[in-house]
């Protein structure tokens, strides 16, 4: 017999697989009760907005049809609401997609990418899957510490990978420190700047660094619709570069690679403001409910601004991942991420806080 492990490529035998969010419908079978929370993959508590809900109900109709792989008029209201060219503009199913069409355009074996210590789990994944080789630089109090990402990078090293506001730890980079290391970064290095939770951001020293990409040509801006938006179950993103990454990034993706109801749905929710709005707001509520919750409890948290926090539970934080679990709790572990007396729960509706709160009382 074959070993069909041992015939796979070295860089997919390496890979350690992402760890998803456990599925509500997995603990309902597991459980056999049915009012589970979920508050496990950062998604939006409100669900989608009603004009999104619309659009796609109306291209439920259209599903035989090829969607439009060049995907002109989500192209077009994202070039309308950003101010950007639409030849800067490379769409993903969902911006995890376009965060692997940077690894296969421009990584791959002898080439480099440089990250931080606790970044997004995709970056090691879609680093090593093409062969190359991760650099991570020590995080400082759980954040990204530019001066150690900047001496990290070598001759062989072609991206850089940074999310901010940065998920699990919710830390973020100050708009002067971030736009200084770009500067610094010699120009052959694509710096990558995943801003998936920029919507839910409210502090005055952040920038989202959109507006840079004309003047920097390595700056390549990453934005979802599945966070804020609320699209996460549709796969839907976007990356916004110099229209020369743009072009190899679209000649590595698929044809047809975003689809056609969740494109529809993007053009709806993309100038939907008022559900943004209202989803931020119930964002901070919610995160000013759960950190008085955890400082009630003497539990520490890592101070987040996305739609999300990572709360120390003194101990080794898996049982007490199991133990919610068995609550109708479904928070996620971060012990992968080397975090491993912490659990990262997302921002729920007040009543989902809540029991989260109790859970964790009659847990802990
Ligand atoms: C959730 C998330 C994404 C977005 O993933 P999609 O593929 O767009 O759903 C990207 N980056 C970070 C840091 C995230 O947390």
């Amino acid at each position: 017999m074959c070993d069909y492990r041992a015939l796979a490529m070295a860089s997919a035998r390496g890979l350690t697989p992402y760890q998803p969010g456990k599925p509500i419908s997995e603990l309902e079978r597991e459980l056999g009760q049915s009012d589970i929370v979920k508050l496990a993959s950062n998604e939006n508590p409100l669900g989608p907005g009603a004009a999104a809900l619309a659009a796609m109900r109306d291209a439920l109709a259209e599903v035989a049809l090829y969607p439009d792989g060049n995907g002109f008029e989500l192209k077009q209201a994202i070039a309308r609401k950003f101010g950007v060219e639409l030849n800067r503009i490379t769409l993903g199913n969902g911006s995890n997609d376009v965060l692997d069409l940077i690894a296969r355009a421009y990584l791959g074996p002898g080439r480099e990418a440089v990250f931080s210590e606790y970044a997004f789990a995709v970056y090691p994944i879609a680093t090593q899957s093409v062969g190359a080789t991760a650099k991570v630089a020590r995080a400082v109090d759980y954040g990204h510490d530019l001066a150690a990402m900047r001496a990290l990078i070598g001759e062989h090293t072609r991206v850089v990978f940074i999310a901010n506001p940065n998920n699990p730890t919710g830390t973020w980079l100050k708009r002067d420190e971030l736009r200084a290391f770009i500067a610094d970064v010699p120009r052959e290095v694509l710096v990558v700047v995943d801003e998936a939770y920029v919507e839910y951001v409210d502090e005055v020293e952040y920038a989202s660094a959109l507006d840079w990409v004309g003047e920097f040509p390595n700056l390549v801006v990453t934005r979802t619709f599945s966070k804020a938006y609320a699209l996460a179950g549709l796969r839907v993103g976007f990356a916004v570069s110099d229209p020369a990454v743009a072009d190899m990034l679209n000649r590595v993706r698929q044809p047809f690679n975003v689809n056609l109801v969740a494109m529809a749905a993007a053009v709806a929710a993309i100038d939907d403001e008022s559900h943004l709005a209202r989803s931020a707001a119930l964002n901070r509520e919610g995160m000013a409910q759960l950190t008085a919750g955890f400082a009630e409890r003497g539990l520490g948290f890592i101070p987040s601004v996305g739609n999300f926090v990572c709360v120390d539970v003194a101990r080794p934080a898996a049982p007490v991942f199991d133990a919610l679990l068995r609550e109708g709790v479904i928070v996620r572990p971060v012990g992968a991420y080397g975090m491993p007396n912490h659990l990262r729960v997302s921002i729920g509706l007040p009543a989902q806080n809540a029991r989260l709160l109790t859970a964790l009382d009659m847990v802990l």
